[in-house]
């Protein structure tokens, strides 16, 4: 049977997932996998479709450098004791910049325009892309896709694309992107099946993670998003700021005296729940926590949430759904319940019975159903990934989309 390998590669781990190619041509996931400790203490983890566990075994650190590395050993693993050698590979890439609306097949000219955008995305794109150049050099052969999470944002109107600086600088890719575009196609793409009433209405969906953004979904499709350039913009995360004036950033860089690498370190690594907090980064810890500057994160947590909200809704000239999804949305009924309390005013409440058992449906009596909808940023890489292999005429060049 075919197989296809997705790969969504971080600065400290690999994840990997198999799926098998059914005889109706859609993928089933097989495995899911995670190198992890990169540079520290490496170690691969494997399950089954039964959750079973397949593999679990450390590696030394001398082994396992860096995320091309740790995706070759990965690979060993598949190909020696799985016994599978996969049709294609699907990445995770975080950013697309201006001219990528679509996955697309790599090849080393792709790779090299995907480098020009590892300043726009510092802790996430040469991760992405590490392993894309390895088994490029490797497995010249091997189709490889890459999946952006800007594409499905690609179409919003210009006015919700556009910051309010001079022309030029918008024509060289100085724009709002929006970001967990795979994880808003996946969202879009199964609610005609698990909400039809609602499907292709205003939906606003909220993707709570360790990054987190929200997006207006309306007919299917993104008109907005809470991300902007870079994946820094909009809500608060576990250490990123969400939005921010731009004149913080000068003081940081003037007053403070800090390098624009310190600068970048900071917003990336040293802020959101974590910076707020004091305490952690994580919303289990945060909510398990009787600090004061826990409670605070969540507050401003739940707070940055319901006024997005807000925004998304204006977007829309109104709201007929509401969606959770990603870690704390999938799983954390009280920061939903606490997100919920904020927006009766959109016709949302919750019943906390449903709410507390995780259910798809967990509205209570207010005009605005409100849903949880566990996201699969995996099976839509794998999706893209087969559609390209069987739709031979897919344009491998990129799609420069006009300004
Ligand atoms: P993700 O990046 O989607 O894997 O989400 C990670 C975030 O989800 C972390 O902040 C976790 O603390 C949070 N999370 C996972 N499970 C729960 C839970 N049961 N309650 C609260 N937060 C959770």
């Amino acid at each position: 049977m075919d197989t296809i390998l997705v790969v969504n590669a971080g600065s400290s781990s690999v994840k990997f997932q198999i799926f098998a190619v059914d005889s109706d041509g859609n993928p089933r996931r097989q495995i899911k996998g995670q190198m992890d400790g990169i540079g520290s203490r490496p170690r691969l983890r494997a399950t089954n479709a039964k959750g079973e566990v397949v593999a679990e075994r450390v590696y030394p650190t001398e082994n396992v450098r860096d995320v091309s590395a740790a995706l070759a050993i990965a690979g060993d693993w598949v190909r020696d004791e799985l016994r599978v050698a996969p049709i294609a590979v699907g990445h995770r890439v975080v950013h697309g910049g201006p001219a990528y609306d679509r996955p697309t097949l790599v090849d080393p000219g792709v790779v090299n325009r995907l480098e020009e955008l590892i300043s726009l995305a510092p802790l996430h794109q040469p991760y992405n892309l590490a392993p894309i150049r390895s088994l490029l050099a490797k497995f010249p052969d091997l189709p490889q896709v890459a999946c952006f999470d800007t594409a499905f944002h690609r179409n919003h109107p210009k006015v919700a694309d556009y910051f309010a600086i001079p022309q030029q600088l918008s024509d060289e890719g100085v724009r709002r992107y929006g970001f967990h575009g795979l994880s808003y196609e996946y969202i879009a793409s199964v609610l005609p099946e698990r909400a039809p009433e609602i499907a292709m209405g205003r939906v606003v969906v909220a993707h709570l993670g360790s990054g987190a953004s929200m997006c207006a979904l309306s007919g299917g499709r993104s008109v907005e998003s809470t991300m902007g350039f870079t994946a820094l913009d909009g809500l608060p995360m576990g250490t990123r700021p969400g939005q921010l004036d731009p004149g913080v950033v000068l003081y940081l860089l003037t007053t403070k005296g800090m390098s624009p690498s310190e600068v970048q370190n900071f917003l990336y690594k040293d802020c959101g729940l974590k910076g707020l907090s004091g305490v952690s980064n994580d919303m289990r810890e945060l909510l398990n926590s009787s600090e004061p500057g826990a409670k605070f994160a969540i507050d401003y947590f739940v707070y940055r949430a319901a006024l997005s909200a807000g925004l998304l809704t204006a977007a829309m000239e109104g709201i007929d759904a509401f969606v959770f999804t990603a870690g704390i949305g999938e799983n954390s009924s009280a920061i939903r319940m606490r997100i919920a309390e904020k927006l009766g005013w959109l016709g949302i409440d919750l019943d906390s019975a449903e709410n507390a058992k995780h259910a798809v449906k967990i509205s209570g009596s207010g005009r605005t159903p409100v849903y949880v909808i566990p996201t699969d940023e995996e099976l839509m890489i794998a999706k893209h990934t087969l559609s390209i292999l069987q739709n031979t005429s897919q344009p491998v060049v990129v799609q420069t989309r006009a300004s």
